[in-house]
Parts: C-alpha cells; sequence; structure tokens
C-alpha cells in the first residue's frame, strides 16, 4: 500500500554529487552574480537547446514579466487572459497597465482570439496571451490581429519550455515571450526565469532594465529593477539541462498512461493531445462535466482524503480577485467559456518521478467513484 503522499507536482532534481564541481568553481573564482560565466553558458546552451535566438536570464518569471512590458514600453490597456496564474496579470499591474480580460477557447482554454477585437480600444497597446499548460496560442490569428491595430503582443510562456509548434520553437512568436524556472516548472533553476527576444539591441535593453537601469560604470538609463539571476541559480541550471531530455520522456510516458486509463471514464475530459505541438507534458488537467458522477469540488476532496492533492488551476480566475473584479471586463458574463473551464478542471498529479502504479491508482479511483 502506498504510504507516501502524492502532490500535484514535485520539483526533478539532478545527482546531488553533479553539483559539488560547479559549487567549487563558484567558490574559487569568486564571482557570484552580475552575469559571470555560469550565466553566460547558461544564455548560450538555453538559445541552443530551445531553438532561440536570445535569451536574458531573470531572478523569476514575474520580475521577466514585470521588465517585459516596460522593455517595451506599454502603456494604457493590455488584453489579457483571467485563465492564468495571477503573475500574469499583476505584471501589467506593476506596470501602471489597465488589464482587459478576454474570454478564452474552449479546446485549448487560451485566449480566443476571436474576442479580441471587440476589446480594443484607442488605449490598447499590447496582447499579453498565455500558452496555457503549455499548448501553443493560436499564434497566427494573434499577430494578425497585432498587426492590424499596430499592437505589440507578449507571451508569458511559463508553461511552454521546450514546446515546438508548426513553425519550430513557440517562443519565437510575439514581441517577447516570458520563461519561468520556478521549482514547479518543467525546467527549474529553483527560483528562476527568462526573457526570450529576437534581436540583440532589445537584449541588451532588458539586460540594462534587469540591473537598475545601468548602461556601463557611470550611465543609468532607466529605472531597472534587480533582476539578475546568481551564478549559483545558473549553475543549476546548467545541471538540470542534461537531464531535460529524460525528465520530458518520462511526463510524456505518465502523460500516455493517463489518456489511456481515463479515456472510457464518462464525463472526464482530458485535454486535447491533438499532435500539432511538440509538448513538455508539463501539466495533465482534466474537465469533470456533468456526466462524471460527483462534481469537480467532491472529486479533489475525495482525492485529497486518500492524500492525492490535485489543483484546481485556474480556480479562481484572476478576474475574481479583488484588484480585478472591479473592472467591466472580469464581468462573468463576458468571460463565460473561462468561468465554466475554472469550476470543471483538474489538474492531476504529473511529474518525472512519479511511479506508473500510483497514475494507475489515480486513475482506478476516479472510474470508481
Ligand atoms: C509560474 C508562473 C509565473 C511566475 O513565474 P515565477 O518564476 O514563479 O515568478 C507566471 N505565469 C505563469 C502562467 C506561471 O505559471
Amino acid at each position: 500500500m502506498r504510504k507516501k503522499t502524492v502532490f500535484v507536482t514535485q520539483p526533478y532534481l539532478p545527482p546531488l554529487d553533479e553539483f559539488l564541481p560547479y559549487l567549487e568553481k563558484i567558490w574559487s573564482n569568486k564571482v557570484l552574480t552580475n552575469g559571470g560565466p555560469f550565466h553566460q553558458q547558461l544564455e548560450q546552451e538555453l538559445c541552443e537547446y530551445l531553438g532561440v535566438e536570445h535569451i536574458a536570464l531573470f531572478t523569476n518569471g514575474t520580475i521577466a514579466l514585470v521588465t517585459a512590458l516596460q522593455s517595451l514600453r506599454i502603456t494604457g490597456e493590455v488584453i489579457t487572459t483571467p485563465y492564468s496564474f495571477v503573475a500574469t496579470s499583476h505584471s501589467l499591474l506593476w506596470n501602471g497597465i489597465k488589464p482587459v480580460f478576454v474570454d478564452i477557447d474552449a479546446k485549448t482554454l487560451n485566449i480566443d482570439p476571436q474576442k479580441i477585437e471587440a476589446a480594443i480600444t484607442p488605449q490598447t497597446t499590447a496582447i499579453l496571451a498565455v500558452h496555457c499548460y503549455g499548448h501553443p496560442c493560436d499564434v497566427d490569428a494573434i499577430q494578425e490581429i497585432a498587426d492590424t491595430y499596430n499592437l505589440k503582443v507578449i507571451y508569458d510562456a511559463a508553461h511552454a519550455f521546450g514546446v515546438n509548434c508548426h513553425c519550430g520553437s513557440v517562443l519565437k512568436h510575439g514581441d517577447l515571450s516570458i520563461l519561468s524556472f520556478h521549482a514547479t516548472k518543467v525546467f527549474n533553476t529553483f527560483e528562476g526565469g527568462a526573457i526570450v527576444c529576437p534581436d540583440l539591441k532589445t537584449k541588451i535593453r532588458i539586460d540594462q532594465l534587469k540591473n537598475f537601469g545601468h548602461a556601463g560604470e557611470t550611465s543609468v538609463v532607466a529605472p531597472g529593477i534587480n533582476g539578475k539571476m546568481s551564478e549559483f541559480n545558473a549553475a543549476l541550471g546548467l545541471l538540470q539541462l542534461k537531464y531535460i531530455g529524460t525528465a520530458i520522456d518520462k511526463r510524456k510516458k505518465i502523460d500516455q498512461a493517463y489518456r489511456a486509463k481515463l479515456s472510457s471514464v464518462r464525463g472526464v475530459v482530458c485535454l486535447s493531445d491533438s499532435g500539432e505541438y511538440v509538448s513538455n507534458y508539463a501539466y495533465f488537467p482534466i474537465l469533470i462535466d456533468q456526466e462524471y458522477s460527483i462534481d469537480r469540488d467532491e472529486l479533489n476532496d475525495r482525492l485529497k482524503a486518500i492524500d492525492i492533492h490535485p489543483r484546481r488551476y485556474f480556480f479562481p480566475l484572476i478576474s475574481e480577485f479583488p484588484m480585478y473584479r472591479g473592472l467591466s471586463s472580469a464581468n462573468t458574463d463576458n468571460l463565460a467559456v473561462a468561468t465554466q473551464a475554472a469550476s470543471k478542471v483538474l489538474c492531476l498529479p504529473i511529474y518525472p518521478d512519479l511511479a506508473i502504479e500510483i497514475v494507475d491508482e489515480i486513475c482506478d479511483f476516479i472510474s470508481r467513484q
């Protein structure tokens, strides 16, 4: 019998002894931060692994988001999704920008491009979209709208590390993409994040903004923040990168096991694995609909009672939090699909070291209710 608590995720860690040589290097060269050798090497290796041109590393994904908006000089109103982690919208408030929520697509749970145009006003300057659960947004449709109305596009790609769509890395779309390397993400540096940018000029500006706005020893050109990644985190990233292939393969097996077992359960819908993109298997969301014997919250409670802890990502919607719910776009009439999804979704445990026996146990339990 299983004695262990099963959480929705568990961080993947490389062998500890392999990290010691990195620490010895830091201790001997005494470069702890400010774009040291590990920082430079990780930027380079991530560009190669992800297939992107330029990356600026950050202390976390949230500061990367805030800085990305600042670097593009975004102001006024920005169109975004309510169906995400709260950091997405918070990054707008930190820049004094008004979020305008647009409903999501029922299949992908990403922002619905067909509903964007109606939300555009003379104050709109950008679209901040999220590749939710790593599922690529309809990037072509979003870009077309952005081109028509002269808007910038920023992707919160915190879930989309290593995801490829029809034309290579999904991170190449829009003006900038943001990654998170938080402990709970597919690729982690304990805490960390990055901005993926298309050209060197933009990267230089971003690098200045994450370092207080310094442009050389005696010149400060913008009110920047301290968003730098330390050498410790960069070293961890270099070691993690050696194991990322194995980690994603293990996730894939778990994803497949869930799909095989849950496909026959009435009222349980697995989000599509359309085969149209290369997934990173970051999450395993299911939707519990009326045909299932009990509702989502009851299933969540019953799983918790046997010490299995799924998560209701994303419930509540961002638009329901106190600092957002007064906005007219936060009205549930405007967000019918997102409201439905938030009431039905349950993210099941998925992480590289999750035993298939536990996946079986979870699936059997769900089919028995
Ligand atoms: C994790 C996450 C963030 C924030 O990243 P941190 O590195 O934890 O600051 C932002 N957006 C989404 C969608 C996330 O899942």
